[in-house]
C-alpha cells in the first residue's frame, strides 16, 4: 500500500483546479475563468486499491496586499510543511523566469514535480516551445520531474498520477473508507454559490464578496440551505440583490441546480445580502468566515 499526501501549487489560473478535478475524475474544487476564486486549503481524498492520494489545491500564490492575501499565503505555506510531494503547476504560456523565481522563494524542502500545463493550446508547429520549457524548468533545483500536460482535456494526466503514486511512501491509509473529502458539504456549498457570483458580476464585486452557510439541514425530502452573501458596501448589496430581486433569484436558481447535483438531493435554497464593511481586513469577521 501507498499514501501520502500531495500538494498541488501554482500561480492562479495556472489550472491547479481543474488539474485536481482531473485526477479526481470528479467535480470538488472549484473552477473558474477569473482568478482567485480558491481561497481555502481543499482536501481531496483518492482512494483505491493499492494506494491512497490526500491532495490539496492551494489558493494562487500571490503577493500579500490585504490581510485576506496574508492568510491566502499562510494556507500556502501550511500546504508546503505536511506534504509528500509537490506539484508546482505551470501555466506553458506563462513567463518561465518569473514562475521559477516565485517557485524558488518557495523555499520546497518537499521534493516537486513541475507540471507544464495548457499544452494543448501550443499549435504543432510551434512545439519546440515544451521542449523549451522542460529543458529549462528539469535544471531547477527544486525539480525532481518534468511533465506536460492538458488537465483540461486529461491528457497526460495518468501518466502523471502514475509517477505520483510510485514516489509516494509506503504505508497504510490515512483516512478509512470512500469518502471524498474531509471538509464539511458547507464548504463546497459556499463555493458552488461563490462561483454563481463569479459569473454573473464584473470587476471588483465577487472579489469583495463571501458566503457563510448558515444552516445546512438535512430532511426526509430535501436538504435546507440557508446562506449569507457578504458585501462591503450598501451599494452592492443594491447590485447583488438587482431590480426587483432578479438578480439574488437568478444567483439562487443557477446555485440550487449544481447543489443539487453534488449532492444528489432536492435542496431549498435562502440567500440573504448582509452589509459588513470592510470584512477583508477585519480579523473577526476573516475568522467567523472560516479563513
Ligand atoms: P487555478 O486558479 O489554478 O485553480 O485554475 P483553474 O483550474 O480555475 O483554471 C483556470 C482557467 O484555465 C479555467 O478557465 C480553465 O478552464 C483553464 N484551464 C485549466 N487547465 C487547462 C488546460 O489544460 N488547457 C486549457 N486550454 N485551459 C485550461
Ligand atoms: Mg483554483
Amino acid at each position: 500500500m501507498k499514501s501520502g499526501f500531495v500538494n498541488i501549487f501554482g500561480k492562479p489560473n495556472a489550472g491547479k483546479s481543474t488539474l485536481l478535478n482531473a485526477l479526481m475524475g470528479e467535480k470538488l474544487a472549484i473552477v473558474s475563468p477569473k482568478v482567485q476564486t480558491t481561497r481555502h486549503r481543499i482536501k481531496a481524498i483518492l482512494t483505491e486499491p493499492g494506494y491512497q492520494i490526500i491532495f490539496s489545491d492551494t489558493p494562487g500564490i500571490i503577493e500579500p496586499k490585504y490581510r485576506l492575501h496574508e492568510k491566502m499565503m499562510q494556507a500556502v505555506k501550511a500546504c508546503l510543511e505536511d506534504a509528500d510531494l509537490a506539484i508546482l503547476l505551470v501555466d506553458i504560456h506563462d513567463d518561465w523566469e518569473t514562475v521559477d523565481t516565485m517557485f524558488q522563494q518557495l523555499r520546497l524542502k518537499v521534493p516537486a514535480f513541475v507540471v507544464l500545463n495548457k499544452v494543448d493550446g501550443i499549435r504543432t508547429k510551434d512545439t519546440d516551445r515544451i521542449v523549451a520549457a522542460e529543458a529549462f524548468f528539469k535544471k531547477a533545483p527544486y525539480c525532481k520531474e518534468v511533465f506536460s500536460i492538458s488537465a483540461l482535456q486529461k491528457k497526460g494526466t495518468d501518466a502523471l498520477l502514475e509517477r505520483v503514486i510510485e514516489c509516494l511512501p509506503e504505508g497504510p491509509a490515512f483516512f478509512e473508507g470512500d469518502a471524498v473529502s474531509d471538509l464539511p458539504m458547507k464548504f463546497f456549498v459556499s463555493e458552488i454559490i461563490r462561483e454563481k457570483i463569479f459569473e454573473l458580476f464584473q470587476e471588483e464585486l465577487p472579489y469583495q464578496t463571501t458566503v457563510l452557510i448558515r444552516e445546512y439541514k438535512e430532511k426526509t425530502t430535501l436538504i435546507k440551505i440557508h446562506a449569507d452573501i457578504i458585501v462591503h458596501r450598501e451599494s452592492q448589496k443594491a447590485i447583488i440583490i438587482g431590480e426587483k430581486g432578479h438578480m439574488i433569484k437568478k444567483i439562487g436558481t443557477l446555485a440550487r441546480q449544481d447543489i443539487e447535483a453534488f449532492v444528489g438531493s432536492k435542496v431549498f435554497l435562502e440567500l440573504f445580502v448582509k452589509v459588513r464593511e470592510k470584512w477583508r481586513e477585519n480579523e473577526v469577521f476573516l475568522r467567523e468566515y472560516g479563513y
